[in-house]
């Protein structure tokens, strides 16, 4: 199969939830990454001139699900939801699971189920586009809240992503980066690399703008909870280095929600 380069437009949604276009260009078949809002995702289709053609749910936290209904109603849109969130999301026409394929025209995407933000989350990995749509498990520069489970379900499922090709665009379902910039800044004051992000960060914010997408490589090289293994953030959480990276990302988790 030919390479195929997607074509994606993000948009503020409600206060701070990201809104994701995915397009495939030969086709024309397009998908929502979740739905926080509908009328900036109407928008977008309109002022794109695409037409919609499914709808890809990573949680059914009603911030990710709100604006469904409305959508589907406007654009025929078919709803793919995590198989665990199937009585949530209204007019769920297929459900994934972990390993399912999903397609939108010739992009191709793996759903991994990935746990701990809460029990039903999936993340859409499309590997030969070099993309991968978070929604609440991976931040710029952070992570998600532990909600229902505890916090080492969701270093598992951070962990995958650090096996990902360093170049793949990572899509977060919100835009948090500045608070996460400064949890990150005070976990790993001496990173050179992170204070030049989060300096990029302020800059594009000034201009409206927010850090996403990320890339796998920028997050290794910055994100605390991607770098628990490191003696400096193991010392920043109170414990020694060398410590099991599990232990690190709870007592971090625990941290930045006191933060
Ligand atoms: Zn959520």
């Amino acid at each position: 199969m030919a390479s195929v380069k997607p074509e994606i437009r993000t948009f503020l949604c409600r206060s701070d939830n990201i809104g994701v276009l995915i397009r495939d260009p030969a086709s024309g078949a397009c998908a929502a990454i979740d739905v926080p809002e509908a009328a900036p995702v109407l928008a977008t289709l309109e002022a794109e001139g695409w037409q919609l053609t499914d709808i890809l749910v990573t949680h059914r936290h009603a911030d990710h699900i709100e604006g469904i209904p409305e959508v589907v109603e406007r654009t025929g849109a078919r709803v793919t939801a995590p198989e665990k969130a199937r009585e949530a999301v209204p007019g769920a026409k297929r459900t994934v699971a972990e390993g399912d394929t999903v397609t939108v025209g010739d992009l191709v995407a793996k759903v991994w189920e990935t746990p701990g933000h809460c029990a039903d989350h999936v993340t859409y990995h499309f590997a030969q586009a070099e993309v991968v749509f978070a929604g609440d498990t991976l931040f710029t520069l952070g992570c998600g809240r532990v909600m229902e489970a505890e916090p080492q379900v969701l270093w598992r499922s951070l962990r995958r992503f650090l096996d990902l090709p360093d170049a793949t665009a990572v899509y977060s379902g919100h835009d948090y980066v500045l608070s996460n910039g400064r949890f990150a800044l005070a976990a790993e004051p001496d990173n050179r690399n992170l204070k030049d992000r989060v300096a990029q960060a302020e800059r594009l914010a000034e201009q409206g703008g927010f850090l996403i997408p990320s890339t796998i490589g920028e997050e290794k090289a910055t994100n605390p909870f991607l770098r628990v293994g490191e003696p400096a953030l193991a010392r920043a959480a109170g414990l020694e280095p060398g410590s099991d990276p599990a232990a690190v990302f709870t007592a971090l988790r625990a941290w930045k929600n006191r933060f």
